[in-house]
C-alpha cells in the first residue's frame, strides 16, 4: 500500500513540478502542493528503502523546457526545508545544536520573497549571465531578459571585484506592476495571470526580452554563491553588507537575530507586515549566519542544512466552484456570487464570494465545475481569482445572468453602459426591500433607533410594510398584538419614528439609495436645492454644475428623480410627515453677509470647515481658499497657516479669531467695524 501510495507521490508532485516550474502554470496552490509534498516524505521518513533517486524529495524544481541555452550553475542552486511553527523552528535548532555541539552564534533573518530565483554571474564586475535555477545544477541562459530589469547592476561598484562571482537572488513583480500588467492583458482580451509569482516567471522565461522590458520585474538578492578570487565572509550579513555596497538591491528588512527568540519575534513581524509591502512574501527564510557554521552544517540531497524557509499561512488555495447564486441588493443591484466547496484560506473556511457582475465572471472565464482559486489575504474579502484551465474536464458550464429574479419573479434587465444588472421589481421584492429599509432606517439616513434586520423582517413579514413611508405609518396598536413587545419597546420604536420625521434633507436623500449618491453627494444636493421638490425637478445642467458632482451621478439621480415609484414615495413620504426640506437660510441673495469673501484657516472649535462654510453660504457670504485683494476677512483658528496670515497682513486684509467670527455670523459686517 505505502510503496503504491509514495509511488503515485511522486508521480502527481512530478506533474505538479513540471506545471510549476516549467509551464508556469500551476494546477493546484502551493498549500495543498507542500501537504502532497509532506505526505510523501513522512512515508519516506518512516521507511527510507522507499525513497528513489527520482523522487522530487531528492532534486530541485522543474526539468528545463529547452527554450534557452542551458546554464550550468558553478556552484548548486538548493531548495529550502518548510517549516511552519514555532515548534518546527525549535526542531530544526535541536538539530542544529546536535550537529554543531553548540547553539548557531546568530541568525539572518530575511523575508522569503515570492519570485523565482535566479544566478546572476559577474567577471570582473560586469553582468555576464543570468539563469534560472532550473534543477539546481543546470538552468536555463536567460542573460538577455534580466537585463532589462532595473535594479540589476550592470556593474559593480566599487574596484575590488572578484574574478567571478555568481549572486543569487529573487526576481520579482511588485503588485503595482502586476495590476498594471493584468489591466493591459484584459484591455487587450487576454487572460489576466493568478498571482504575480506565475506573472515574473512567465515574464523571465520569454523569448523576446523586449516583453521581459515590459513586465516592469523587480530584483532582491540574497546570496553570494561561488566566488573566484581572494574575498571571503566571516557571515552571511557580512556578504549581505558587500552585495549592498557593490550595488545590489539587498530587502532591507533582513536582519540579524541573536537567537531563536530572535527569529520567532521577526516570523510575528514581517507576517503581522506582509501586506504593506507593496510585493508578495510567502515566509521568513532563516539562515545561521555564521559561515563556517553552514560549512559544518552542510547540505542535504535538496537543501542546507544551515536555512529553512519558515511559510506563513496559505493565502490561496483551489477548490470547486459549485454554483453561481444571485443577491438583490438595496439599489435592486443583482450581484452574482461564487458558491465554492468550503476551503480554508487566510485563516478562515470560505463558502462564498462575491463575484461583482456579469463581466467580471466573463472576464475570468468562469465556469460552473471549475476548479478555482481562491484568495483571501489579511482583512481583504475572499475572492476568486481565477480558474485552472487546465484541469478542466468539458463538463464545465458557462454561467449566464438569469433573466427573472430569483426572490420576486421579475425581469432583470440591465441598462446600456451599466455593469450592473437589475431586479426590475421595486419594492416588492422581498429581497430588495428588505436591504432598503434597513439602509434607509440605517445611522447615514433616517437614524431610527431600533429599526434594525429584526424589526424590519417583522414588519415585512406582517404585510404592514410594503415601502419606507409606510413606516411613518406604522400603528403602535398592531405592534402591542405581538409577543415580546411590550409597551417600552413599542413607545421607543415609535418615538425614534416620529424624530425621523425631523431630519434634514442630506439625510433624507441619503436614505432614500439613489445609485451612486452617498452622504457627501446628498449633502451637496441638500445645500445646493434646499427641498426634495426643487431637487425632483432639477435638471441635469443644474446638477452637474455642483462642485464634485460628475456625470454618471448626474445621470444617475436624474434617473431616479424621473422615475414615478420614485416619485410616488417622496410624496408619499411628504403625505406621512416627514420634513423634505431644509429650513429657509437667513437669505443667500442680499443675506447678511452678501459680498462677504472669507478665507478660514487653522481649526476652529464650535465648527468643522465644513459647518462653518456651510454657516457662511446660508447668510449669503463666500468662503475661498487662498487669500487676495479681494478677501474681505481672514478668519484665523487655532494654528493658522503662516502663508495665510502673511499674506494677510501684506495685503492689509483684516483678521479676526474665532469669537469675532461668531460675532459676524450673528451681526453681519458691522461686527467687523
Ligand atoms: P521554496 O519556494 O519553498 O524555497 C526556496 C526558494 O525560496 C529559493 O529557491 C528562492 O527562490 C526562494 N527565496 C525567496 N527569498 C529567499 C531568501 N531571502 N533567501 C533564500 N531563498 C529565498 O522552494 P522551491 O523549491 O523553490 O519551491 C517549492 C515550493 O514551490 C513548494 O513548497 C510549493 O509551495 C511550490 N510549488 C508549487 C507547485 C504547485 O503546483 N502549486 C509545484 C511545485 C512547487
Amino acid at each position: 500500500m505505502t510503496t503504491e501510495r509514495a509511488e503515485e507521490l511522486r508521480a502527481l508532485l512530478r506533474h505538479h513540478d513540471h506545471r510549476y516550474y516549467v509551464l508556469d502554470e500551476p494546477e493546484i496552490s502551493d498549500a495543498e502542493y507542500d501537504a502532497l509534498y509532506r505526505e510523501l516524505v513522512a512515508l519516506e521518513e518512516a521507511d527510507p528503502t522507499l525513497i528513489t533517486d527520482d523522487s522530487p524529495t531528492q532534486r530541485v524544481g522543474g526539468v528545463p523546457l529547452g527554450l534557452f541555452a542551458p546554464a550550468r550553475h558553478r556552484e548548486r542552486m538548493f531548495s529550502l526545508d518548510n517549516v511552519e511553527s514555532s515548534a518546527d523552528l525549535l526542531a530544526w535548532e535541536a538539530r542544529l545544536r546536535r550537529a554543531l555541539g553548540h547553539a548557531p552564534k546568530g541568525y539572518a533573518c530575511e523575508l522569503k520573497i515570492d519570485g523565482i530565483a535566479i544566478s546572476l554571474t559577474y567577471e570582473n564586475g560586469r553582468y555576464v549571465r543570468g539563469a534560472t535555477r532550473g534543477d539546481g545544477v543546470t538552468g536555463e541562459d536567460v542573460t538577455p531578459n534580466l537585463r532589462t530589469v532595473g535594479q540589476l547592476p550592470l556593474v559593480m561598484f566599487g574596484t575590488s571585484a572578484p574574478a567571478v562571482v555568481e549572486v543569487r537572488g529573487e526576481v520579482y513583480m511588485t503588485d503595482a506592476a502586476f495590476g498594471e500588467l493584468n489591466r493591459a492583458q484584459q484591455a487587450a482580451g487576454e487572460r489576466a495571470f493568478v498571482n504575480p509569482r506565475n506573472a515574473a516567471a512567465g515574464a523571465v522565461r520569454q523569448k523576446d526580452p523586449a516583453i521581459t522590458a515590459s513586465r516592469r520585474l523587480s530584483l532582491w538578492v540574497y546570496q553570494v554563491g561561488f566566488i573566484e578570487g581572494s574575498l571571503r565572509f566571516a557571515s552571511h550579513t557580512q556578504s549581505l553588507e558587500w552585495l549592498k555596497a557593490a550595488g545590489f538591491p539587498v530587502n532591507p528588512a533582513s536582519e540579524h537575530v541573536a537567537d531563536l527568540d530572535g527569529v520567532i519575534a521577526y516570523v510575528e513581524r514581517a507576517q503581522a507586515r506582509r501586506h504593506d509591502l507593496g510585493y508578495q512574501t510567502d515566509g521568513v527564510v532563516i539562515k545561521v549566519d555564521a559561515l563556517a557554521e553552514q560549512a559544518e552544517l552542510g547540505f542535504t540531497a535538496k537543501s542546507p542544512r544551515w536555512a529553512v524557509a519558515y511559510k506563513f499561512p496559505p493565502e490561496e488555495r483551489t477548490t470547486r466552484l459549485r454554483s453561481i447564486e444571485v443577491n438583490v441588493g438595496r439599489t435592486g443591484a443583482v450581484t452574482p456570487y461564487a458558491v465554492l466547496e468550503p476551503v480554508f484560506v487566510g485563516g478562515a473556511t470560505v463558502t462564498n464570494a462575491t463575484l461583482h457582475n456579469q463581466d467580471e465572471i466573463a472576464r475570468k472565464d468562469l465556469r460552473i465545475g471549475d476548479l478555482v482559486v481562491v484568495r483571501r489575504a489579511g482583512d481583504v474579502i475572499p475572492e476568486v481569482v481565477g480558474p485552472v484551465v487546465a484541469a478542466r474536464t468539458g463538463k464545465e458550464k458557462k454561467w449566464r445572468m438569469p433573466t427573472k429574479c430569483p426572490f420576486c419573479g421579475n425581469p432583470i434587465v440591465r441598462n446600456a453602459g451599466e455593469a450592473v444588472a437589475r431586479c426590475s421589481g421595486g419594492f416588492s421584492c422581498p429581497v430588495r426591500i428588505r436591504e432598503y429599509l434597513f439602509h434607509f432606517a440605517g445611522r447615514g439616513g433616517m437614524d431610527i433607533e431600533g429599526l434594525g434586520f429584526k424589526t424590519v423582517d417583522l414588519l415585512l413579514s406582517q404585510g404592514w410594510v410594503k415601502d419606507p413611508a409606510d413606516v411613518f405609518l406604522l400603528e403602535p396598536e398592531r405592534l402591542r398584538a405581538i409577543e415580546g413587545w411590550g409597551e417600552v419597546s413599542v413607545r421607543n420604536l415609535m418615538a425614534s419614528i416620529d424624530a425621523a420625521r425631523h431630519r434634514s434633507l442630506a439625510r433624507v436623500i441619503t436614505a432614500l439609495g439613489i445609485p451612486l449618491v452617498g452622504g457627501t453627494v446628498a449633502r451637496s444636493l441638500a445645500r445646493r436645492f434646499r427641498t426634495m421638490t426643487a431637487l425632483l425637478d432639477a435638471s441635469a445642467e443644474e446638477i452637474g454644475s455642483i462642485d464634485g458632482i460628475g456625470p454618471e451621478i448626474v445621470q444617475s439621480v436624474r434617473a431616479w428623480t424621473k422615475d414615478r415609484t420614485n416619485r410616488k414615495l417622496v410624496a408619499k413620504l411628504a403625505a406621512a410627515g416627514v420634513d423634505l426640506a431644509d429650513p429657509e437660510p437667513i437669505g443667500v441673495d442680499g443675506g447678511m453677509l452678501a459680498g462677504v469673501t472669507m478665507v478660514i484657516t487653522g481649526t476652529l472649535e464650535g465648527f468643522s470647515r465644513e459647518a462653518a462654510r456651510v454657516a457662511v453660504e446660508e447668510r449669503g457670504g463666500k468662503v475661498t481658499s487662498s487669500v487676495s485683494a479681494r478677501t474681505t476677512v481672514v478668519v484665523a483658528g487655532e494654528a493658522p497657516g503662516a502663508a495665510k496670515v502673511q499674506k494677510a497682513a501684506e495685503l492689509g486684509v483684516p483678521m479676526i479669531d474665532e469669537a469675532g467670527f461668531l460675532r459676524l455670523l450673528a451681526d453681519g459686517p458691522a461686527a467687523l467695524g
